[in-house]
């Protein structure tokens, strides 16, 4: 079977992006026959950005109940928390020892950050804690501990999948074959919808439309969306409107032409963004009830947590951990 991992920081309120990047064809992924499942909060991830512990737990429990509210079924598919499989820092230390540090030097979330203090008159490296510079080593950890295959993936991440793949190439070469190469899968038509502001929607942009937000709370977070200034009977471009690229993630191809119709039409931007939330909403609703649910029972989401770090380790980490310690001549301590 062909082994798919995705994951996501447990940073803050699962949101819009969230679900039509990752949760939704993730979990209509586990369902293809030959498909085994791997998911995880990725909250070793979260301490990078995250230093308030609240938040952290918050979101975990949150991310949670969203995995499982979207229709995630926990014993047919791999469900834990990344902290738990003490085998991935582990292993990420064996990577860090095999990784170069100027492949490091180059990755896109760092150079971002360099970039920023450079622009901003600063030393160049001001700020940014070493977890932002090893992050894609941990990462490709995630990846090879399970020995995952296709890692499903924005165009963003590629890079990252290329660097899990260097740092398992060189630890075959070193110490035998253990590691299988990971892919990235490009999710090519899967939209990266926009934030509130125009710009990508992410947790740490604080830019974000939640998933489960409550309804008037969402329908107000839809009539706040930029949009610009053209008057009702005015043709709008609808590939340059935030609204339109969201609304394209909940509709149907036909309702999307119809809309599109509209827009050069000149809809108003009051009716457009009644219809965007009118369409979230029918999507959204039936899933919101049972995320309230799952979130009165805090108890319940840590036991499917817990349950499920138990057995992936059981079944696929532990063993192999210790057949990576003996292959670099530490003692197997199983
Ligand atoms: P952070 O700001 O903490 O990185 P994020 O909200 O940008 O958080 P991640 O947790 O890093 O998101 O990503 C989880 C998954 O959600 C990834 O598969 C990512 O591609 C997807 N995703 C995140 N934001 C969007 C978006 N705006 N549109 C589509 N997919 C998204």
């Amino acid at each position: 079977s062909t082994r798919v991992l995705t994951g996501i920081t447990t940073s803050g309120t699962p949101h819009l992006g969230n679900y039509v990047g990752a949760i939704r064809p993730a979990v209509a992924a586990s369902r293809t026959p030959g498909v085994e499942s791997f998911y995880f909060l990725a909250d070793l991830h979260a301490l990078i950005k995250v230093t308030e512990p609240e938040r952290v737990q918050r979101s975990t429990l949150e991310i949670a109940a969203t995995w499982l509210a979207c229709g995630l079924e926990p014993d047919k598919v791999w469900f834990y928390r990344q902290s738990e499989i003490v085998e991935i820092p582990e292993l990420a230390w064996f990577l860090t020892c095999v990784a170069g540090k100027g492949i490091l030097n180059r990755a896109h979330a760092y150079k971002a950050a360099v970039d920023k203090n450079r622009a901003e008159g600063e030393d160049e490296d001001a700020a940014i804690n070493a977890g932002l510079f090893m992050y894609p080593v941990l990462m490709a950890a995630d990846i090879l501990v399970f020995n995952a295959h296709q890692v499903p993936v924005g165009r963003d991440q590629i890079q990252h999948i290329e660097m899990a793949r260097d740092f398992a190439q060189r630890f075959n070469h070193l110490y035998g074959e253990h590691f299988v190469l990971p892919e990235a899968l490009i999710e090519e038509h899967v939209a990266t919808l926009p934030g509130l502001d125009g710009r990508k929607m992410s947790k740490s942009y604080d830019n974000t439309i939640p998933l489960f937000a409550p309804r008037e709370t969402l329908k107000k977070l839809i009539y706040s969306i930029v949009t610009d200034s053209r008057a009702p009977g005015e043709a709008k471009d609808a590939d340059a409107s935030n609204v339109f690229q969201l609304y394209q993630a909940f509709a149907s191809g036909a309702e999307t032409e119809r809309m599109r119709q509209a827009f050069a039409d000149g809809i108003a931007w009051g009716e457009a963004k009644q219809a965007l939330f009118e369409r979230i909403d029918a999507e959204i609703s039936p899933l919101r009830e049972r995320y309230e649910a799952l979130m009165a029972k805090p108890a319940e989401i840590e036991a499917i947590l817990r349950d499920g770090a138990q057995r992936v380790r059981r079944t696929h980490g532990m063993a192999f951990m210790q057949s990576l310690r003996s292959a670099v001549g530490l003692r197997d301590l199983s």
